[in-house]
């Protein structure tokens, strides 16, 4: 199906009405030119009210990570984003946000991957994104998942995600910025020279 095809059904999907605490409001945003595709989570509060990927605090960490500003991020075709679900689940009372619907990427992932045809590096941001793409890797923790990084290129990279919950992770994860991080600059750099 080409891609405009399934982003339209996406919009309009409301399977997971009447168990989200809002109407749903799919946030996705791919395009055929795609290279570099992140696939994080779903979309917390913030996101779920502006509409934009990553536009908050974990989004200003994941662009350092990538070495680009909030222009290209979200002005340059060649990066797309799309979670492993795609409405915001809602927070739960303990904290947190509740996990993806699994219903998501049942649904769409699937046919979305296949109308991208362009893409290089998928970023799998978070241990749902790494189980779902990487189901060799089910039974390791997230941490052992992204320390494996070089196994899954150079189609895929496993990252922490980007949230500020995760600043503790990082301090005792050092090689993760000084191995992990310069790399992922160098093929985003890389990709948007080309
Ligand atoms: S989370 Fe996914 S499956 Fe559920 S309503 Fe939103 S787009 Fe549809």
């Amino acid at each position: 199906m080409p891609l405009d095809d399934v982003l339209s059904d996406i919009a309009a999907c409301r399977a997971c009405a009447g168990e989200l605490p809002h109407a749903p409001r799919p946030v996705v945003r791919v395009f055929p030119e795609t290279r570099l595709l992140i696939c994080g989570q779903a979309p917390g509060r913030r996101v779920h009210e502006s509409g934009l990927p990553f536009d908050d605090r974990s989004g200003d960490r994941l662009r350092d990570w990538l070495g680009i500003d909030r222009e290209t991020f979200y002005g340059d075709r060649r990066i797309g984003v799309a979670a492993m679900a795609f409405c915001f689940p809602g927070t739960s009372p303990k904290g947190g946000d509740y996990p993806p619907p699994k219903r998501c990427a049942e649904l769409w992932r699937p046919q979305l991957l296949a109308a991208l045809q362009k893409v290089e590096l998928t970023l799998l941001v978070g241990g749902y994104a790494q189980r779902w793409s990487l189901p060799q890797t089910r039974d390791q923790a997230m941490t052992e998942v992204v320390a494996g990084w070089r196994e899954h290129l150079p189609r895929a990279l496993p990252l922490p995600h980007p949230s500020w919950r995760n600043t503790a992770w990082l301090k005792r994860h050092p090689w993760f910025e000084d191995e992990v991080v310069p790399y992922l600059r160098l093929r985003v750099a890389e990709m948007l020279a080309a």
